[in-house]
């Protein structure tokens, strides 16, 4: 295919990523082309539809919106506005015949813990230390579009646009999920396959071989404001190929890009 040249950018694959970094390119006044190998656009965050139903390809459910989160921010700078219901309770947990809510109000998903494992003060104690993760580790990662840091650069990257006051997260990157709750006494085998399960949802990992820097997040994210697109999240998608085709941009697809050559 020829490219016309009278775009700024390209941008390969129309997944959340591609089309959320199109959207605040367009929204800066810059023509972008996104091409996207697949019939459909949305990648991991797309639908389809079988007789009459609509299917998710990957995911169901957004969070993101609270303040200081990433489609907070996308949503505050560009205008865009996502289509969404909330979600609540956000997510209920069947083990042995038991439901397990996950209820978005931290009080109360604690009381819920400790209706399910016992132990109020040592389920108290993991949780909070949870969302003050959680919480930093979503603040940390929108000041720095690079996270987690995998190359020594990106640490100092990290290192520059950060509070010092904030360094005592990092050691989460290096303790396991399953040795913090070894320290707050929560390690008994129900609550411990509890976990395991939720984190197989973010982190695809269990708790011994996820850092509690990820694992905070991902074992808290029903306690953020969760969501689902009405019609499916190609409607996501969809919204955000609109605000950038009305700004000049467009997004093939069935347009695999097979080589990419550097020119000065
Ligand atoms: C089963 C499942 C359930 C999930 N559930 C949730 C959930 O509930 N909530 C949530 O927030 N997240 C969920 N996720 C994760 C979420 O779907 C992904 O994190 C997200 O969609 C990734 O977006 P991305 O843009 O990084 O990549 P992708 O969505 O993978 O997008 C990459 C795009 O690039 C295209 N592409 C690749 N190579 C080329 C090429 N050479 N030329 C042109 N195009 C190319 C691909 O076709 C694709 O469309 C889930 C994922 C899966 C698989």
């Amino acid at each position: 295919m020829k490219i016309n040249k009278d775009y700024d950018a390209i941008i390969i694959g129309s997944g959340m990523g591609g089309m959320s970094t199109g959207a605040m390119l367009a929204k800066d006044g810059y023509k972008v082309l996104i091409l996207e190998k697949a019939h459909a656009p949305g990648g991991g965050s797309s639908s389809y539809f079988r007789r009459g139903h609509v299917f998710e390809s990957g995911a169901t459910t957004l969070i993101g919106f609270d303040k200081h989160q990433p489609l907070w921010k996308l949503e505050q700078e560009t205008g865009i506005e996502i289509p969404r219901e909330e979600i609540t309770p956000s997510m209920a947990v069947w083990i042995d015949g038991e439901k397990i809510t996950r209820y978005k109000n931290r009080e109360q998903w604690i009381q819920e813990c400790t209706r399910i494992f016992g132990n109020e003060s040592a389920q108290k104690a993991f949780w909070t230390e949870a969302f003050k993760v959680a919480d930093l580790v979503w603040k940390v990662s929108l000041n720095n579009p690079i996270f987690p840091p995998l190359k020594f650069s990106e640490w100092g990257y990290l290192a520059i646009n950060n509070s010092p006051l904030d360094v005592w997260v990092l050691k989460y990157a290096l303790r396991s999920v399953h040795s913090v709750m070894k320290k707050f006494g929560v390690d008994t085998p129900k609550f411990k396959r509890f976990v395991d399960e939720q984190l197989m949802i973010t982190a695809q990992a269990k708790s011994e071989e996820t850092s509690f820097l990820f694992g905070a997040a991902g074992t808290t994210y029903t306690n953020y404001s969760n969501y689902y697109v009405p019609g499916g999240l190609l409607e996501m998608i969809n919204t955000i190929r609109s605000f950038i085709q009305e700004r000049g941009g467009a997004l093939h697809t069935k347009e695999g890009v097979e080589q990419i050559k550097k020119n000065d």
